[in-house]
């Protein structure tokens, strides 16, 4: 009864909302819709009101697995069944206390062991804020360092994602403390963002350093003072920054490269490249998230390319399925035509 009260609530809003975002989108395009559903992931009202509904759940559950393991496991097993391997993310971000931080490190030791008895070909992608980056960067570490070992007891690898801006230094500083301080190697990943103006002197030392590295093109809010404003300029970088990580340096050193990406057009560039200065194919990997451009995804492991598909599961959706809608705001469509489908 409350339920239904509230979603009636929700579609009133969103009747309301229909005419203001196309006159939104009309006026200031994409890229101010962009920064509201940006907003938006990280507004607690906003969370508060979406998130206990199950119509939106529904609609969510197009990019994610399910709320629990067992459902992660089984999506993990269907995607290599179709050739690809996967990384699982227990969903969470931004934790305000020391004991959320331990719940989801405990979580995700617990996704570790499930994979190890499953025998499923997947690693797992890790969220900083979610193991305390933002109450005590000591406290990401230990947290962080608990699960990296679980990682190399059980044969498998963390990827530290990558966040906010404002925590590229001390996720960078954490993950090589992890890597070569702790011994932990390639048990630990990091991820690099092409849209932010640091990137290529971050690539260039992970490069030199022989580093396990995602690129992917960045899902934030962010200032045109880190950030490349428009988006040429950050598929650029991105094309610039691939190249970099596939160089015959980067890969004498060690570097593996994963292409995190559903652009076409960057995809293109990477497997151009790697032909023409025959990088052979199982030096780098492409990675998508579930439930997004699946026929390119089989179309790349039909061409003999490694593909890794980013599988989230949990009951803290709302943020991650909210950047989502921003990435493709499509996507918002979609979602309202399903609300009032409902
Ligand atoms: C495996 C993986 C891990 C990631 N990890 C991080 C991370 O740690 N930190 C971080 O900041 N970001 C991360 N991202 C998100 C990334 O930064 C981008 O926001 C996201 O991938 C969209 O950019 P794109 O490269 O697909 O290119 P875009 O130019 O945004 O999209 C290209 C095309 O892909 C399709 N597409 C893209 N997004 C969607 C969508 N949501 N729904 C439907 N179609 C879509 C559309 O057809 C679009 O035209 C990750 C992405 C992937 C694939």
């Amino acid at each position: 009864m409350k339920e239904m009260k509230t979603q009636k609530k929700i579609t009133l809003l969103l009747l309301m909302m229909i005419p203001s975002l196309g006159l939104l989108l009309y006026w200031f395009g994409e890229r101010w819709l962009r920064a509201l559903l940006l907003y938006l992931s990280t507004a607690v009202w906003a969370q508060r009101l979406v998130s206990h509904t199950s119509l939106a759940w529904r609609v969510a559950s197009r990019f994610i697995a399910g709320e629990t393991v067992d459902e992660a496991i089984a999506t993990a097993r269907a995607v290599n069944a179709a050739g690809m391997s996967a990384t699982i993310n227990y969903l969470g971000e931004h934790v305000h206390s020391p004991q959320e931080a331990a719940y989801a490190r405990e979580e995700i030791i617990r996704l570790l062991d499930c994979i190890h008895q499953s025998g499923v070909d997947a690693n797992v992608s890790v969220k900083p804020s979610q193991l305390g980056l933002n109450i005590d960067p000591h406290l990401l570490y230990e947290n962080l360092r608990i699960v990296v070992r679980r990682a190399q007891q059980t044969n498998n690898r963390i990827r530290v994602d990558m966040e906010e801006s404002s925590t590229v230094d001390t996720t960078l500083g954490i993950y090589r403390r992890l890597r070569d301080e702790d011994g932990f190697g390639h048990h630990v990943g990091s991820v690099i963002q092409a849209y932010l103006y640091r990137s290529e002197a971050d690539i260039a030392k992970l490069a030199a350093e022989g580093a396990w590295v995602r690129l992917c093109k960045g899902a934030y809010a962010e200032p045109p003072e880190v950030a490349f404003p428009h988006k040429a300029d950050t598929d650029a970088n991105f094309i610039h920054l691939v190249r970099l990580m596939l160089s015959d340096e980067a890969r004498q050193n060690g570097m593996y490269a994963c292409v995190a990406t559903h652009d076409e057009a960057m995809i293109q560039a990477t497997i151009a490249h790697a032909q023409t200065h025959q990088v052979p194919a199982e030096s780098f990997e492409f990675q998508m998230l579930y439930g997004i451009r699946r026929e390119m995804q089989e179309k790349i492991v039909a061409q003999g390319y490694r593909m890794r598909v980013y599988i989230p599961y949990g009951t803290a959706w709302y943020a991650y399925f909210v950047r989502r809608l921003a990435e493709r705001p499509a996507n918002l469509w979609f979602f309202i035509a399903n609300f009032f489908r409902a």
